[in-house]
């Protein structure tokens, strides 16, 4: 049986302001309310595993070995079905450079990748969101999430985080980046894996 959570605040192992934001407004409405891996003073894990559940592991593990109390960590990714599932979990990677993550180049790349073995239209997708609660003693639980949509170019809207402006939910004809951010909040990988971790842990 899944442990419950008790406390009021929860630490947030990433150092991502977007995903912080994101959880933090869907935590509130069960009166909890976060503080970042950052804040804490946490260095930044290395992610060295190939699968989004291993890296959420890693991260939420040492943030709870590091300060003795229950963390919480997600990976995520877009997975590009003509693209065998890249970048997944190598999503940020493609963001990299000297000067910090450029999601704009990601994004370009993506989609030129797509272009260069014509994958035909359209181009289906899925965000991720795998959800790790570590506890102290060295136990957690696992919640995942999902999304289906398509990729669309050139990329529109300018809400949300990374890849939003170029991922377009199914049923819907606006991006992530133009859709107001409490309606992605309903619909994202991430909400999807929160429900799943608040009926786990606060029900
Ligand atoms: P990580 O989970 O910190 O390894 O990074 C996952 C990367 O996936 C993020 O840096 C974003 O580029 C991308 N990503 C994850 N969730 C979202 C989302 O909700 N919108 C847009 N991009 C996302």
């Amino acid at each position: 049986m899944t442990r419950r959570f008790s406390g009021d605040r929860l630490l947030v192992a990433t150092h991502n302001r977007g995903k912080l934001e994101e959880m933090a407004a869907l935590l509130a409405p069960h009166g909890v309310s976060v503080v970042g891996a950052a804040e804490m003073g946490l260095p930044e894990p290395a992610e060295t595993e190939e699968t989004f559940v291993g890296n959420a592991r890693i991260k939420a593990h040492a943030a709870a070995k590091a300060t003795g109390l229950p963390a919480l960590a997600d990976d995520s990714g877009i997975e590009v079905d003509c693209l065998g599932g890249a970048p997944g979990v190598h999503t940020a990677d493609w963001a990299e450079t000297p000067a910090g993550r450029d999601f704009a180049m990601a994004m370009t790349r993506t989609w030129a990748d797509c272009e260069a073995i014509a994958a035909p239209l359209p181009r289906t997708a899925r965000f991720r969101s795998t959800l790790v609660l570590a506890w102290p003693d060295g136990t957690d639980a696992v919640f995942e999430g999902k999304v289906e949509g398509r990729l669309v170019w050139p990329m529109r809207g300018t809400q949300g985080h990374g890849y939003d402006p170029m991922f377009q939910p199914e049923g819907f004809d606006i991006t992530f980046a133009e859709m107001d951010p409490a309606q992605k909040n309903r619909i994202s990988h991430r909400a999807d894996a929160f429900r799943k971790f608040i009926e786990g842990c606060f029900a």
